[in-house]
């Protein structure tokens, strides 16, 4: 990919982003064009509630930041048990659902471009769910080198992402094939848009993780999901 079509897609993907602030959540909660009918609905929330309780385990504590934050539904989670959270994206429109969401004192936001911006603190904690896939494969190491900016000593890494299975997405969304790192996705009202989807496996995501002097267990679920908690080696 040439870097003008890397940053055409990356600002494609914002775009979406910002577009379906709104509708975002049909998503999570399976409705709308996000249903697949009760058995996998059940089963998607299932597992969802396996990475809910694997961050109470994660125990957010002290100074959180989350990347990508959207609309706030791991925020609220985050805001429990955290003294401060710093709450990144890249979307005014995401960013006003996530503090009408949450509501949190506790909580304060940053609108930065995730692949500009550079952290002026350190923090215990990092969280980022949904992300790592957003994230072009020629700026995995950079995104991980922010990570690794953005840690205090000691401090660790929560992550959460999806895995490669079609019913985790729209009725109308089609899944290329496992090399493809880019797809099309629809909103409600028919616009499209290119974004970069890339899904990881768990063991090859440990391994490239450990080159780069990450020390990470990550876990499937069954279907839909991949989580992980690490630290620098
Ligand atoms: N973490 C949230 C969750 O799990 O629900 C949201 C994940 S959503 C798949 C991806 C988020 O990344 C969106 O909220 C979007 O606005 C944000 N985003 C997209 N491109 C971005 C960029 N270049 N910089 C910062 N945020 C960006």
């Amino acid at each position: 990919m040439s870097v003008a079509g890397d940053t055409r897609i990356l600002r494609e993907q914002l775009e979406y982003y910002g577009a379906r602030a709104g509708e975002y959540d049909e998503w999570w909660l399976r409705q709308g064009r996000y249903d697949h009918g009760a058995a996998l609905n059940d089963q998607w929330r299932d597992e969802g509630q396996s990475i809910a309780r694997a961050l109470t385990e994660f125990q957010a504590a002290g100074r959180v930041l989350e990347l990508a934050c959207g609309t706030g539904i791991w925020t609220e989670q985050l805001a429990r048990t955290a003294a401060t959270v710093v709450a990144v994206d890249g979307s005014s429109e995401v960013l006003a659902v996530n503090r009408r969401r949450v509501l949190s004192p506790h909580v304060s936001y940053v609108q930065a471009d995730l692949f500009e911006w550079r952290p002026t603190e350190q923090f215990d904690a990092v969280f980022f769910s949904f992300w790592l896939s957003h994230v072009p494969p020629e700026r995995f190491e950079d995104f991980w080198r922010l990570v690794e900016r953005c840690l205090a000593p000691g401090g660790r890494v929560f992550f959460a992402d999806s895995r490669r299975e079609p019913s985790s997405t729209a009725r109308d969304h089609r899944l290329p094939g496992p090399e493809a790192t880019t797809l099309q996705r629809r909103l409600n009202d028919g616009r499209e848009y290119q974004i970069y989807k890339v899904f990881y496996d768990a063991p090859a995501l440990t391994d490239q993780l450990r080159t780069l002097g990450w020390d990470f267990v990550i876990h499937q679920t069954p279907h839909y999901f991949l989580y992980g908690v690490g630290h620098r080696a």
